[in-house]
């Protein structure tokens, strides 16, 4: 039996045939662990930084996706290992505590690993080594809050947010216009922030996307974007002071439930009958004139006819509005949902400041904008893009930089990027370690070389020597005394992080610290995995 790696670096067992597979136990069982996690770090090392790849993933229906995002990477692997799998919630709840920093705590995982593989060598027990890398996390977080800054921001000056969504979009395939991209970002991040109650609440900020045009298009909207058109081409385009009624009853004549036979024989009754559907029209497009709509929103379509009569009467509707967007727009504007005509009435009428079809470039795609709502603060980021794929990932990119700026309104303390952090913590690591007389003194020694490895990882993925750049960077801290001085991944001509712009948020780096020593103590307290089947 052998445990080999495919070349997504999953992990899968070979076993000659009629034998069974072997339960590993003990020791062999926490190596076998270690190698399964570390070969699932290993795909995400390169994927570190400014200058880190990107990876393209297939599902089983040939979908593909390119991302450089940490936990989208994690997700799409389709990791069967029990073990890899911890890693992927690991970078799953770095997702959704902090929303960046994805990549880096598996990265950080991954080393604490591979120094723990070589301790166990050495014959120290688990549990000494996991303790050992708790004392070190510990002393590490507490460096991180002693070399953070907090800067100050106010509404009118949201340059700093802008500069710290920029680093985290700097990694991602949006890089090109990482400026205006942060800046929607933020603006959005601002448009519904609570800054009383440091607080944001991230499911007023929908962020939507359409292929065509380019990055550079990508806007923020004050209020909700919907794929829909004005259900006839000569219906008015903007509405202002909209009053709308928000049906969900469909505009036609009613339908008997059962099948009915109906028989014309001549051209009278042929004529009777449709004056009478016509009648029905003009009754419902009566009825919503007569409560002050200016705007009809149906979750269904209309016949021909009757598009035409609310054309006429000079009544703009939109047709096959989806559930979801038909709630969305009736709390936001504070309407009613209304199920039957016979209901309709002016106060269940919903208001906005402003109702328009928009259209891109030359494409014929045109999106309904609804803005100025009274009820709610809403806004949307339209992302526009060449294909599904880049819009995706502008998506996700825009997630993170959305996430660190709501946590910078949280915490409003940075640290500094580029490594410069991880190697200011492993110094004091190092030095703590020296006066702690037990053996976890090597645990403590360990961790220490394991925060190295991400700026390691950041210089190798710039094309560096990473080597040559961790001394170097190394030294100039202990000569300097600055905690900020960093891999220069950009090749700007200097190490000096401040100076280069380069922050990240403080609770970020600490969840980070925090999540990868948890999850490695918690592989390494495994001695025995049982899967049903064995012996
Ligand atoms: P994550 O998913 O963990 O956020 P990224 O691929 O975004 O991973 O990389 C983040 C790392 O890149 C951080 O350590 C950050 O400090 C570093 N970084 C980002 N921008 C720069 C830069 N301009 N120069 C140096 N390091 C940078």
């Amino acid at each position: 039996m052998s445990l080999v790696f495919d070349e997504y670096g999953r992990p899968f067992i070979i076993m000659r045939e009629g034998q069974q597979e072997q339960r590993l136990k003990g020791l062999d069982a926490q190596k076998a662990n270690i190698q399964a996690a570390k070969s699932v770090c290993n795909v995400l090392r390169t994927s570190l930084g400014p200058k880190g790849m990107d990876k393209m993933l297939s599902s089983p229906d040939g979908d593909v996706t390119i991302s450089n995002d940490g936990a989208t990477i994690l997700e799409q692997m389709h990791v069967g290992h029990q073990i890899a799998k911890l890693l992927v919630d690991l970078s799953r709840s770095q997702d959704n505590e902090i929303g960046d920093g994805t990549t880096g705590v598996v990265v950080l995982a991954g080393a604490l690993l591979e120094q723990a593989e070589t301790l166990l060598d050495r014959g120290i027990h688990p549990m000494r080594i996991a303790d050992g890398f708790e004392r070190a996390c510990t002393i590490a977080t507490e460096m991180l809050a002693s070399a953070s800054d907090s800067f100050e921001y106010s509404v009118g000056d949201v340059e700093p947010l802008v500069q710290t969504a920029m680093t985290t979009l700097s990694s991602k395939i949006v890089n090109r216009v990482h400026r205006p991209m942060a800046q929607i970002a933020v603006d959005a991040v601002m448009a519904v922030a609570d800054l009383e109650r440091k607080d944001v609440n991230l499911d007023l900020i929908k962020v939507d996307g359409k292929v065509g045009g380019k990055l550079e298009d990508t806007a923020l909207v004050r209020g909700i974007v919907i794929d829909k058109e004005m259900s006839h081409q000569q219906m008015a385009k903007e509405i202002v002071d909209a009053k709308m009624c928000i049906l969900t009853c469909p505009f036609e004549p009613p339908k008997p439930k059962t099948k009915h036979k109906l028989e014309v024989e001549d051209v009278e009754t042929y004529r009777e009958l449709l004056e009478t559907e016509r009648q029905y029209f003009l009754d419902m497009v009566h009825k919503v004139k007569a409560s002050g709509a200016n705007l009809v929103i149906c979750q269904w379509g209309f016949d021909d006819e009757a598009n035409h009569l609310l054309m006429q009467h000079k009544l703009p509707a939109v047709r096959w509005v989806g559930g979801v967007e038909l709630e969305l727009i009736a709390i936001a504007t504070g309407g009613r949902i209304v199920p039957r005509f016979s209901e309709l009435t002016p106060e269940k009428l919903g208001t906005a400041g402003i109702v328009k079809e928009v259209s891109f470039g030359t494409t014929k795609d045109r999106m309904l904008v609804i803005e100025g709502c009274p009820n709610s603060r809403a806004v949307t980021i339209f992302v526009r893009g060449g294909n599904r794929m880049i819009i995706d990932e502008a998506k996700r990119s825009l997630h993170d930089a959305i996430c660190v700026v709501r946590n910078l309104i949280r915490d409003n303390r940075i640290i500094y990027g580029g490594g410069s952090a991880e190697i200011a913590c492993s110094l004091a690591v190092q030095a703590a370690s020296d006066r702690v007389g037990t053996i976890e003194q090597i645990a403590m020694r360990a961790f220490a070389d394991a925060l190295e490895m991400v700026p390691m990882a950041l210089a190798e993925n710039s094309g560096l020597n990473p080597i040559e750049e961790l001394s170097a960077a190394k030294a100039a801290q202990i000569a300097e005394g600055k905690p900020y001085l960093g891999i220069d991944c950009m090749n700007r001509g200097t190490r000096d992080m401040k100076a280069q712009g380069v922050f990240e948020t403080l609770i970020g780096k600490q969840q980070q610290l925090s999540l990868a020593t948890q999850v490695v103590r918690m592989i390494l307290k495994i001695d025995d995995v049982i899967q049903p089947g064995m012996q």
